[in-house]
């Protein structure tokens, strides 16, 4: 009997397996922009998710009759798109919101950083790291964000942070590369850790073959990293993977470089061995043509954060002449919010304002924001990202947003810009999985995150004002 019962069991695994690798998710009955240059806008669409990949995307008919057995999420008119990338995060500052610093007072960029934000990370703990990650991971869903580039400090409890953000990463769903700001600013021991966590990181993140974890070799900026370190870090770098750090932020990252090392930063950098196509380089708000000239031949990727520079009147990076230069330019929130229509709509008008012109940046910013992070991520994760077609990762939002003006896919990009925010969101899937329907997230108890944030906020604020 045993004989033939081990097969039937065998048979059924199999199609079990077989039921779950043809699992189909059609989100449609939409107007779809799809990001495909061969199959920009479709007016009344839909788009076939089989397992964690897009199968197909066409009129609703076509694809509903290709697969009349699919789970069906009805768009109901609203515009279905791809879900949005941020290049730059911190998941480190989400507990920053509404905390006051006894004696605070900052007199510029240095002081902002030491004041607020090393004071808060000094202070993280591991469970503090996870549950800002929680709390990031559950806004970038509900702002249809589901990739990002994070940046991550905590160097009160740096080891084995990284793998606590992961852990938010896959309990939330949100495709995550992570990475750890080495730095000297707590000494060598702390640089030391810093390295060696990135190092752990990414040998994990190497071997995970979900798609949904990368990670980088993250550095906080020249300013803050001696020679020593830097050897340190490219010593322990495994390969296949580049950096990821702040770039003249600040006039005094400049400043100290020219002072220190007779160079300037993307020399230093150069000089190095950090630039590359795997490396990312945030705000190079002070370079020159020289160094344009570097990261250009390098094929480097950059990160413009616009209400971040603009907060910490830090100045405005000649972002329109590296997109102009044919470099890989992509757009970040730098924590600021995690809402990249926020990041679109100040960049739009922070340059035309500081340019002087206000036929600038229609086309740049959105070129950044829909091609640009999506080149960046697919140099990480392999796969094609924020796009809409056949192959690419099942990664789309429904936007409720209903045209006032005729909307097609020469001008789907003014109807985001001035129609669209985050907010407007109502369902996100990534890879395939349904992480917000209706604005109610699937898989995660909202409350009691939330409660378990404002309390751990409230005891980081007291350790730090103690
Ligand atoms: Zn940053």
């Amino acid at each position: 009997m045993s004989g033939t019962r081990a097969p039937t069991r065998l048979r059924e695994a199999g199609y079990q397996a077989e039921k779950e690798m043809k699992r189909m998710l059609i989100i449609g009955n939409g107007r779809v922009i799809t990001r495909d240059e061969k199959n920009p806008y479709i007016d009344n669409g839909a788009v076939a998710i089989e397992g964690t990949t897009i199968k197909k995307v066409g009129s609703l008919d076509t694809i509903k009759n290709a697969y009349p057995d699919a789970d069906f999420i009805d768009a109901k008119g609203k515009v279905i798109m791809p879900a949005f990338i941020n290049a730059h995060e911190h998941i480190y500052s989400s507990f920053a919101r509404g905390l006051s610093i006894k004696g605070y007072n900052p007199n510029g960029f240095l002081d902002i950083l030491d004041g607020l934000w090393w004071t808060i990370d000094r202070n993280l703990t591991l469970e503090d790291t996870y549950l800002s990650a929680m709390a990031t991971y559950i806004d970038c869903i509900k702002n249809g964000v589901t990739t990002i580039f994070d940046h991550h400090a905590s160097f009160g409890a740096i080891r084995d942070s990284l793998f606590h953000i992961e852990k938010a990463a896959k309990e939330t769903g949100v495709r995550s590369c992570l990475c750890y700001e080495i730095s000297d600013r707590d000494g060598k021991d702390k640089a030391r850790d810093s390295v060696m966590e990135n190092a752990e990181f990414i040998r994990h993140a190497l071997k995970d073959d979900s798609g949904m974890i990368a990670g980088m070799m993250g550095m906080h900026a020249q300013f803050t990293i001696s020679d020593e370190t830097m050897e340190l870090a490219a010593a322990n770098k495994p390969e296949g993977v580049g950096y990821h750090i702040h770039v003249a932020e600040g006039i005094e990252d400049l400043h100290h470089c020219l002072k220190h090392y007779g160079k300037r930063i993307v020399d230093r950098l150069m000089d190095w061995n950090i630039l590359g196509e795997k490396t990312l380089l945030g705000h190079c708000i002070y370079i020159n043509k020289h160094e344009m000239d570097l990261i250009k031949e390098t094929n480097t990727m950059v990160v413009h954060n616009p209400e971040s520079n603009m907060g910490n009147a830090c100045g405005c990076p000649p972002t329109m002449e590296l997109v102009h230069r044919g470099i890989l330019t992509g757009l970040g929130t730098d924590g600021y919010t995690h809402d990249m229509t926020e990041s679109y709509k100040v960049a739009n008008v922070l340059h035309k304002h500081h340019l002087c012109d206000a036929t600038a940046a229609w086309s740049e910013v959105p070129q950044m924001l829909f091609e640009g992070n999506a080149k960046i991520a697919e140099r990480y994760f392999n796969q094609t990202l924020g796009a809409l077609k056949e192959g690419a990762v099942g990664d789309v939002i429904v936007v409720d947003y209903d045209p006032l003006t005729p909307l097609n896919a020469d001008n789907c990009n003014g109807h985001i810009l001035f129609g669209v925010s985050g907010q407007s969101v109502v369902t996100t899937v990534a890879n395939g999985k349904i992480l917000m329907k209706d604005r109610e997230l699937q898989h995660i108890d909202e409350a009691k995150v939330m409660a378990d944030c404002r309390q751990a906020a409230a005891e980081l604020g007291n350790r730090i004002n103690k």
